[in-house]
């Protein structure tokens, strides 16, 4: 089965408004020609609009890094799935290692999230990962299985097949150490095996599961050459066109 091909470059807390437009001005001069693979960036909330003017008609699309689970109302500093919509973003990262590790973000709050974005229509790129201590303790089965039966908790298998995951090894973000290919595709198959028993064969084959975790130019094509790696999630390197499109040209 194919799958869609995503590069999604997430910019974190990084940008300031000029930044980010010359940012995205440079991606989409760089990616203009690129035709199999999707290509997202996700700015910070506050960047979203300025650089959704700058992609509109590309082939660039627009990803949030995260949103909340209400409709509107009284909650202070947080941002809905209808104002992201209405800006033309059209994926949102949740369960982020960062929001779980330092903003209290939880299995429940990103199944929360998961299912208001379906409801909504976003593609939702689900994070999951083990942190360095997991996979020594050789948790990582467990710690993949509970994220992903919590993330996906009442999704139907139809909706399942709308999103995208993004295995994220803890101990590979932002920290130069990557992954072997080989320990990134039994991760990924190992997501693909939970996704057979939550759902079956047909889902876990249709989901694009994205790497993500020190992804850059000179290791993405074998990276990406695995059989279960259909992407990647890229922090550091996203916030420099060319390697960007370095990552991105590797498929
Ligand atoms: C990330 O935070 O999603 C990420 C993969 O970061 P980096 O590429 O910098 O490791």
């Amino acid at each position: 089965m194919s799958r869609k091909t995503i590069v999604a470059g997430n910019w974190k807390m990084n940008t300031t408004l000029e930044e980010a437009k010359a940012l995205a001005t440079s991606i989409v001069a760089a990616v203009k020609d690129v035709k199999d693979v999707e290509v997202v960036v996700c700015p910070p909330y506050i960047n979203i609009a300025p650089v959704a003017e700058i992609v509109k008609g590309t082939n660039v699309k627009i990803g949030a890094q995260d949103l909340y689970f209400e409709e509107k109302g009284a909650y202070t500093s947080k941002v809905s799935a209808d104002m992201l919509l209405s800006h033309g973003v059209e994926y949102v990262i949740l369960g982020h290692s960062e929001p779980r590790q330092y903003f209290g973000e939880t299995d429940a709050t990103v199944n929360k999230k998961t299912v208001v974005a379906l409801a909504k229509g976003l593609t939702p790129i689900v994070c999951v990962g083990e942190t360095l201590e997991e996979r020594e303790a050789d948790k990582v089965k467990e710690v993949l299985s509970t994220q992903t039966k919590g993330a996906y908790a009442g999704v139907s298998a139809d909706d399942a097949k709308k999103t995208v995951i993004a295995y994220e090894p803890v101990w590979a973000i932002g920290t130069g150490k990557t992954a072997t290919p080989e320990m990134a595709d039994d991760a990924h198959k190992i997501i693909r095996d939970i996704l057979t028993d939550m759902y079956n064969t047909e889902v876990a084959e249709s989901i694009t599961i994205q790497y993500g975790g020190s992804m850059k130019p000179g290791n993405a094509k074998e990276l990406l050459s695995q059989p279960n790696i259909d992407g990647g999630l890229i922090g550091g390197a996203a916030l420099d066109a060319e390697s960007f499109f370095g990552i991105v040209s590797a498929k």
